[in-house]
């Protein structure tokens, strides 16, 4: 229902903010806008939302485009991190507004009505008479999401909604916005650059950097089969291990393990492997202690986060990461050898794309 084409954006000092973004989204899907700072998420939002006008492209709602249209008339709902709620006006007041101004303007007991409906919702009842300065930011978000809701848009944009929240509260907002916008059923939006809350809510995620999608897919699939090798960086706690390892014969090699390609899982190639230098990805968990090991090595801290236990150590010249189950109870300065999961381990060329 959404189609954005070879959408490009030059800011007038001319920086290119978008470089050629293409992305089809389905009715009713939640998607999430992912990425590190800068890389053009609220542009992309801004885009949509009709606050921007794109220097090139298209983006067209239900196969009509959009381009040129008042913001207004986008049947758009937008939540910005700073909640933007009139603070002189009770929360009742806050959602009835949009309801009371503009070309579509109802009564006011219609406003009434459909400001309660949705109050009702997204359960903020108790709170009508407070106003803005009286709540907790959680309160004031609800009561934002309520007040792009009761206009009854098709697409809600919510521009990193939760950023201003405690981690606790963060967690508990975000189930709510899923579970309320599944059950709405509307098209939504959603930026954020904190990948485990893109992880948990979206049917699917944007990944983008630069100004350029780096992936488009379900959240396993961008944690599991990362495109690039800037995917399988950005996703995944901790941070994927990387080694830059020379094609020698049949075997990339490292000064303290080296992979035969020869065990490696014939149908996880994408292409051949026919240049000189590639870089290996493992993630923490695919290390595993084995009493018949590729390589050892000694243990020089550890992390406890509960059930599981990082260790660090120095493996083919860098600083490694693995996670072990804290029963085995490694300590630092231990003495340990680990084996591969050649079916997990990814293999980049050196510009990035992934081809194993
Ligand atoms: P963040 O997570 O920090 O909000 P973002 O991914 O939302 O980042 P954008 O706000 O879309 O990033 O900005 C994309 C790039 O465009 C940034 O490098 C930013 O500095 C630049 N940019 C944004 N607005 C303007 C502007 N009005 N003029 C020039 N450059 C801009």
């Amino acid at each position: 229902m959404i189609h954005i084409e070879k959408l490009k954006k030059v800011y007038d000092n001319g920086y290119e903010a978008l470089k050629s973004i293409d992305l089809e989204i389905n009715e009713g899907e939640l998607i999430c806008l992912l990425g590190p700072s800068g890389c053009g998420k609220t542009t992309i939002l801004n885009l949509l939302a009709g606050l921007l006008d794109p220097t090139s492209g298209d983006i067209r709602f239900d196969n009509e485009s959009i381009i040129g249209k008042h913001p207004k008339d986008r049947n758009i709902g937008l939540v910005f991190q700073n909640y933007a709620l009139y603070p002189h006006m009770s929360v009742l007041e806050n959602v009835m507004f949009p309801l009371t101004v503009g070309k579509n303007k109802k009564t006011k007991s219609e406003a009434f009505e459909a400001a309660k409906k949705y109050m009702k919702v997204t359960s903020i009842e108790e709170l009508a008479d407070k106003k803005p300065g009286e709540m907790s930011g959680g309160q004031q978000q609800r009561v934002a999401i309520t007040r792009a809701l009761v206009q009854n848009p098709k697409i809600l944009l919510l521009d990193e909604p939760l950023s201003n929240l405690d981690a606790r509260l963060r967690l508990k907002i975000r189930e709510e916005i899923r579970r309320l916008v599944k059950e709405i059923g509307i098209t939504t939006i959603f930026v954020t650059h904190d990948q485990e809350e893109a992880l948990s809510i979206s049917d699917r995620i944007v990944l983008m950097n630069q100004g350029i999608v780096q992936q488009f897919d379900m959240p396993q699939n961008l944690y599991l089969e990362p495109a690039n090798l800037f995917v399988a960086k950005f996703m995944g706690n901790p941070i994927i291990n990387t080694y830059e390892m020379k094609k020698e014969g049949n075997v990339l090699k490292g000064d303290d393990f080296s992979i035969d390609i020869n065990l490696l899982n014939k149908n996880r190639f994408k292409d051949e492997l026919n240049e000189e230098n590639y870089v290996v990805g493992i993630r923490a968990e695919y290390f595993e202690l084995s009493k018949n090991p590729l390589f050892r090595v000694k243990i020089e801290s550890t992390e406890l986060i509960g059930k599981d236990c990082i260790l660090n150590f120095y493996v083919n010249g860098k600083i490694s990461k693995s996670v072990t189950d804290t029963h085995n109870k490694i300590t630092e300065g231990e003495g340990v050898g680990f084996d591969i999961d050649y079916n997990s381990i990814y293999i980049f060329k050196e510009n990035g794309v992934r081809v194993y």
